[in-house]
């Protein structure tokens, strides 16, 4: 009886927002759309973004992912990631005449501008992030002798400043949003003039799937997050629904490696993805949890999102070049039917 009771309390909450944010899903759709448009091979500078589904689908539909801009056969396509690239990036490229489409996520452009923009007027940009991450080797390299980066609270007594008077913080995308405040507040207690980037860096994805989990883990037994290791905001999600309650939590890709011993003694589980995950992989654990009685399905969300971007740019312009072609085949096409 005791054991029925326990049975029927058992529930999922399910987090929303959740998943892929709108530059996630469009540097994929670029991947995609440049396959169809220039067929396979399409090279790939890094992971598009940092899933390992995904990448293993482009690869298996002909794209070839590759660690430097060296490794792409002189004359090909290659698209650069959306973590961004410093601008060397760009140069080398252009040296070995490859054609590129960017599929830096425009929030990431944004932070690469603002570093920019601050260089030219002589800054000392701290730039709050983790240590050998790419979008943060990207940032770097639009002002490398700039910016010194800052890897978390404990990382601020090391920091050395040209001149207090003219410094200011920027920070990775996919940050904690709690632990870079604190971050920022030792900053501002080591340099009282710091002064804050324009508007947020940590992009609204990142915010909302952080407001959402913390919610979550609050009711929550166990946390888990669906995503990869290599994933900045995946990690950050586990870490802030411990943060925010959540007895245990755990990152997966797949449901397979989810460890039924997780489950002891649990009633509520938390389910959230991070921002480069396709809600297929989500649907997988939440049918494991249903197949062990945790098939009451809660959803939990704070705010609605609607933000979309178009697609880069050098696509667009071939994309409508090839619309046009078409409209005037179709239109000749008719002609002649007439005749
Ligand atoms: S997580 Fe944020 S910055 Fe990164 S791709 Fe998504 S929207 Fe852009």
């Amino acid at each position: 009886m005791g054991d029925m009771t326990a049975t029927s309390a058992r529930r999922v909450l399910l987090a929303a927002p959740r998943g892929y944010c709108a530059g996630v899903d469009r540097a994929v759709i670029a991947v995609e759309k440049a396959l169809e448009q220039y067929g396979a091979p399409i090279y790939v500078r890094k992971e598009i973004v940092h899933n390992k589904y995904v990448v293993q689908t482009l690869e298996k539909k002909g794209a070839i992912f590759v660690d430097e801009t060296e490794e792409v056969p002189e004359g090909s396509i290659v698209i650069f990631s959306a973590h961004g690239v410093a601008p060397v990036v760009h140069e080398e490229a252009a040296q070995r005449q490859l054609a590129t489409i960017d599929a830096t996520c425009p929030l990431v452009t944004k932070v690469h501008k603002e570093a920019v923009r601050f260089a030219k007027e002589d800054y000392d940009i701290l730039l709050i992030g983790h240590e050998g991450h790419e979008e943060v080797i990207g940032t770097s390299g639009e002002a490398p002798d700039h910016v010194t980066l800052v890897d978390g609270p404990g990382d601020v007594k090391n920091v050395e400043v040209r001149d207090e008077s003219k410094v200011v913080w920027l920070s990775q995308t996919t940050l904690s949003v709690d632990e870079t405040m604190e971050t920022v507040d030792a900053l501002q207690d080591r340099f009282p003039q710091l002064i804050s980037p324009p508007s947020d860096d940590i992009c609204y994805a990142t915010q909302n799937r952080q407001i959402a989990i913390k919610q979550v883990a609050a009711e929550s037994d166990l946390v888990i997050v669906v995503g990869s290791k290599n994933s900045s905001n995946s990690v950050r999600l586990v870490e802030v629904a411990i943060g925010a309650g959540a007895k245990d939590g755990h990152l997966v890709d797949y449901a397979s490696e989810i460890d039924e011993a997780w489950l002891e003694g649990v009633t509520t589980v938390g389910v959230t993805s991070g921002a480069s995950v396709p809600d297929v992989l989500v649907e997988g654990v939440l049918e494991w949890l249903a197949e062990r009685g945790y098939g009451d399905v809660e959803v939990v969300q704070p705010m609605q999102e609607t933000m979309t971007f178009s697609l880069p740019k050098e696509l667009r312009r071939d994309l409508r070049a090839e619309a046009a072609a078409a409209a005037g085949t179709a239109a000749t096409g008719t002609d002649g039917a007439e005749r």
